[in-house]
């Protein structure tokens, strides 16, 4: 378990909960005066027990804060996020965290699963252009944010794990197979984001398809 970070605690309210499916929802946050951030960063929201990162969502510009959470319905922390009332006091540190966008010529790849959307909703959000996006879930009903992001995208791509009736577009299987036999070998920048095992197995791949890629990753869990 990480020990509380020693950086400065803010105070928010908790203005807004979004169900986005039965097991993910969005918390809308204030915004305490003086908090600035760069899209893809994070922040380390505490309990009375412990703390737990979560990308924001939201916008540099935005004038509330937003994080995208996936229920552990066994977890320490995200049952209290999922039940905490409307309007209660929360306290967090940041923001920390360098997965960001750098400026380069070359194009930008994003893959995420699952929750691992979130940097890039906020990057998206923030006038990132252009990308390709490839998010991999179980069902299509997981595809956070798709109506903003489908449109912002140069290629967006689901891609969808279970056995199902796939929608217009989506590819049928994990974000590493999309990767390993459709994404036409160039020097690309990835940004990789969500389960360390999708990260671990796509940095394989790339390494063995994408000669002079460069990588940069956050790993939630
Ligand atoms: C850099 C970073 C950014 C993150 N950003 C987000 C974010 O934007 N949204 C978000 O929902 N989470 C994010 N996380 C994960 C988050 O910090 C917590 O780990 C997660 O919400 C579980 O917290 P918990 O206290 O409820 O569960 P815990 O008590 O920590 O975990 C209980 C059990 O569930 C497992 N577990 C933990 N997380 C997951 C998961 N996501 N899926 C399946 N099993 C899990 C653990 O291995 C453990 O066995 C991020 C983590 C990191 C390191």
């Amino acid at each position: 378990m990480p020990a509380p970070s020693k950086a400065a605690t803010w105070s928010c309210r908790l203005r807004e909960r979004r169900r986005l499916t039965a097991g993910t929802f969005e918390l809308r946050l204030t915004r305490p005066p003086g908090f600035s951030y760069q899209a893809g960063q994070r922040i380390a929201l505490r309990t009375e027990a412990t703390e737990r990162d979560y990308t924001l969502v939201s916008a540099p510009a935005d004038e509330n804060l937003a994080v995208l959470v996936r229920l552990i319905p066994a977890g320490r922390v995200t049952p209290f996020l999922d039940q905490a009332p409307i309007g209660s006091e929360l306290l967090f540190s940041g923001p920390n965290g360098y997965f960001c966008l750098r400026p380069d010529a070359r194009p930008v790849v994003m893959v995420a699963s699952g929750t691992g959307i979130a940097p890039f909703a906020a990057m998206v959000r923030a006038g990132a252009r252009p990308f390709v996006l490839l998010h991999g879930v179980r069902t299509a009903d997981e595809l956070y944010y798709r109506a903003e992001l489908q449109p912002a995208a140069k290629h967006y791509v689901p891609c969808l794990s279970a056995k199902a009736l796939l929608p217009g577009g989506a590819f049928s299987g994990y974000v590493t197979a999309y990767l390993q036999t459709r994404l036409d070998p160039q020097p690309c920048d990835f940004y990789l984001s969500g389960r360390m095992e999708m990260i671990r197995d796509a940095m394989e791949i790339i390494d063995a398809r994408f000669p002079d890629a460069r990588v940069y990753t956050e790993a939630f869990f």
